[in-house]
């Protein structure tokens, strides 16, 4: 892991890909606008919150290969944050990650760092989901919801420019 203070290792497990019946619901609904590249839209995220939400340090996020039971990470180090998502999620479950890496990274404090290294993993991991990442949470999730809003107008927009 290498220096620096490890604020989250977030676990659960990798979304299966959607269902057919899924797919087939979003092929009658024509969300063409949606789904032409998943990625976009993390992208589009990821460079949101990056201008919305910057943390105290800048942050690098890269995919890797963690054990499958490992969603992500967001390490403190000298002058960055480092988040690791896991790269067998597909773009829709690397956002909801990325979000809840992202709240740690504007959580963070220094108090946050002595109990990195003073106390248990387990109560660590509670202290590290408290009300602050909490608060810090709610910001970035609101930012995520507005861009949904906005993709969703905008795709609206698009579908019934015609009938005007
Ligand atoms: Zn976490």
């Amino acid at each position: 892991m290498g220096r620096g203070a490890l604020m989250c290792c977030y676990r659960g497990s990798i979304e299966k890909p959607p269902s057919s019946a899924v797919e087939k619901l979003r092929a009658e609904m024509d969300l063409d606008l949606l789904r032409k590249d998943e990625w976009k839209e993390y992208k589009y995220e990821l460079s949101a919150l990056r201008k919305l939400c910057p943390p105290a340090m800048p942050v690098l996020v890269k995919f890797s290969k963690l054990p499958v039971s490992h969603l992500g990470q967001c390490v403190r180090r000298q002058t960055r944050f480092v988040i690791r998502l896991n790269s067998q999620m597909n773009a829709y479950q690397a956002i909801d990650v990325l979000i809840h890496e992202w709240a740690h990274a504007l959580a963070w404090n220094y108090s946050l760092d002595k109990l990195s290294k003073t106390v248990s993993r387990e109560l660590f991991d509670e202290v590290s989901h408290d009300e602050t990442w909490g608060c810090a949470y709610s910001r970035v999730y609101r930012i995520h919801t507005t861009l949904v809003k906005e993709c969703w107008d905008s795709f609206l927009k698009e579908r019934f420019k015609e009938d005007e």
